[in-house]
């Protein structure tokens, strides 16, 4: 199928373009003629993004005020409440995510995902998030005291299926008793962690909101900062040293002061705190030139799935062009959280796209409503009906041809 008179966006800038997609596959990304009996699709006046990549969500967590709804819930409800928020995250346009687990069932969720049984993001998923007894995350992590036990924490999401390792340096905004600015692992447990995850080819990845928990977490190894709500020069200089991504989900402050009536009595004290200082620290850390993949904590108090897009507006807003935040939330997310064949147009990459009316390079809120998304060259989302029917039924001629050649051949 041609897909024919779009302007492309993606981390090479925006043009002029027309997409080929075979196989799920976009196969051809230029200026490209049909061929013969192909299928062709008319898109003059939109806009075509590769679909989003959210290196940061929670399919555990539905916007809650507190996490006790969730750590009530069996298995099985919790698996179906996950199933819910990844199709709304893939019908908003996200195609890949990194999703920061939840006992077993993130795992689970990718390989359903994967073989095509519910629908969702292709996702990098693990298990547990590691913390320190009592820590930040405790209800739904796995608790640790000390680098053995580190050691065989790690060794268990390895097991459980986890292809990276999360753990919270610091305490959090959401935990009760926590403080978002204290250290709360021992460098002999950072440097356990790190060592054994990246034994097993895994990545890791830290929630860390002080400046301290940072520079701690980036000396012992770890590849990815969450949050970097308190960054100080010190912290930034060892980011930039050590080549270190900074995932600053900006969604999830900004959710909770908007419904800050709402939030309990100590998410509203620390977020008082937290959110100027997170804008101010997400602005230095960019300045700076400290690399930063898009991620919006989605499932923490009143941080919808399928609101996702909304980071790249509010990464626009606080210092990155429309241009830079775009890339910053496919591209580079895809590439740290280790998604193969996404974020970019090129050929050979899966056919995940966002189409909207809009150029999302002036005006990122485009993207917050696509008029279609495709995961592997399907329809699986979007709300411009027109095209959604169009695209339908040439994508069905289109395999209706298949089949006829196939019957043909038997
Ligand atoms: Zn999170």
């Amino acid at each position: 199928m041609l897909l024919r008179e779009l302007t492309l966006v993606d981390r090479d800038g925006v043009r002029r373009g027309d997409l080929r997609v075979a196989d799920g596959e976009l196969v051809a990304v230029g200026d490209l003629d049909p061929r013969d009996d192909e299928v062709v699709a008319d898109l003059a006046g939109k806009f075509a993004l590769p679909g989003l990549v959210d290196a940061h969500v929670h399919f555990s967590l539905s916007g809650e005020r507190t996490v006790d709804d969730v750590v009530d819930m069996t298995d099985a409800e919790l698996a179906l409440v996950e199933a819910r928020n990844a199709r709304k995250t893939l019908e908003a346009g996200v195609t890949g995510v990194r999703a920061m687990g939840a006992r077993d069932i993130d795992v689970q969720l990718r390989d359903r995902v994967a073989a095509g049984d519910v629908p969702g993001p292709r996702a990098v998923a693990n298990c547990r998030s590691i913390t320190a007894t009592g820590g930040h995350g405790h209800h739904l992590g796995r608790e640790i005291t000390g680098p053995n036990d580190a050691r065989r924490a790690v060794r268990e999401q390895a097991k459980l299926g986890a292809e990276f390792i999360k753990f919270m340096v610091t305490g959090g905004v959401t935990t009760p008793g926590t403080d978002p600015d204290e250290v709360a692992l021992t460098d002999d447990e950072l440097d356990a962690l790190v060592d054994e995850a990246h034994r097993r080819g895994m990545h890791t990845s830290t929630h860390a909101h002080g400046a301290a928990g940072v520079t701690a977490a980036v000396q012992a190894g770890v590849d990815t900062v969450e949050h970097g709500t308190f960054l100080d020069e010190e912290a930034i200089e060892v980011m930039l040293a050590e080549d270190v991504t900074l995932v600053p989900t900006l969604s999830a402050p900004y959710h909770i002061v908007r419904n800050v009536d709402a939030a309990t009595a100590d998410v509203r004290r620390k977020t008082e705190h937290v959110y100027e200082r997170h804008i101010e620290s997400f602005r230095r850390a960019v300045e700076a030139g400290v690399r930063v993949a898009g991620g919006t904590d989605a499932g923490t108090p009143f941080n919808m799935h399928g609101a996702n897009a909304a980071e790249i507006e509010f990464m626009s807003e606080y210092g990155m062009s429309p241009l830079e935040a775009i890339e910053a939330m496919t591209a580079t997310a895809a590439e740290v959280v280790g998604l193969e064949g996404q974020g970019t147009l090129e050929a050979g990459t899966h056919a995940d796209l966002l189409l909207c009316d809009a150029d999302p390079t002036s005006d990122p809120t485009a993207l917050n409503d696509p008029a279609l998304v495709l995961k592997g060259g399907e329809v699986v989302g979007g709300s411009d009906r027109e095209s959604r029917t169009a695209f339908e039924r040439a994508g069905a001629s289109g395999s209706a041809t298949a089949r006829a050649v196939r019957s043909g051949l038997d």
